[in-house]
């Protein structure tokens, strides 16, 4: 797959009324599919498949907002665990699925790929929302 062809390094610019926060490493994206509440894509800006790739320093930043995204989605929707998924065998982009998990979700405790499921697609209004309050729990992520 060249870069031109990779849906990651577009992600960004093709879904505007996603977009949740745009980091120095990393964009972080809502995923349309809401049934799990709160499911965000953290993106890597560098289209890389491994995280070896990275230099050593922006590896280090770039876990870092891995970690605040998780940390504002756990304190915006209160979720039992957060699972964080990184995969690339479909997108060899890296990206993780990071998303939030209630004990009361019917797949728990099995992998979210476990079983299909009916996506939940919400309203423009609903999405801003959910964006707003991930937003709100996000603190200011410091260099590494
Ligand atoms: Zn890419």
């Amino acid at each position: 797959m060249t870069q031109t062809a990779c849906p990651m390094c577009s992600k960004w610019r093709d879904e505007p009324e996603l977009r949740v926060v745009e980091l120095e490493h990393c964009f972080v994206l809502l995923n349309r599919d809401q049934f799990f509440p709160g499911y965000c894509f953290v993106v890597a800006r560098e289209h890389v498949t491994e995280l070896f790739h990275l230099e050593p320093g922006v590896r280090g930043a770039v876990m870092e907002e891995v970690n605040a995204v998780a940390a504002a989605q756990a304190a915006a929707f209160l979720p039992d665990k957060l699972n964080y998924e990184l995969l690339g065998n479909m997108v060899p982009h890296l990206h993780w699925h990071l998303v939030p998990r209630f004990k009361s979700d019917p797949l728990w405790p099995r992998p979210i790929w476990a079983e299909p499921h009916t996506e939940v697609i919400l309203s423009g209004e609903e999405y801003a929302e959910r964006i707003a309050t991930i937003r709100g729990h996000l603190s200011p992520v410091t260099d590494y």
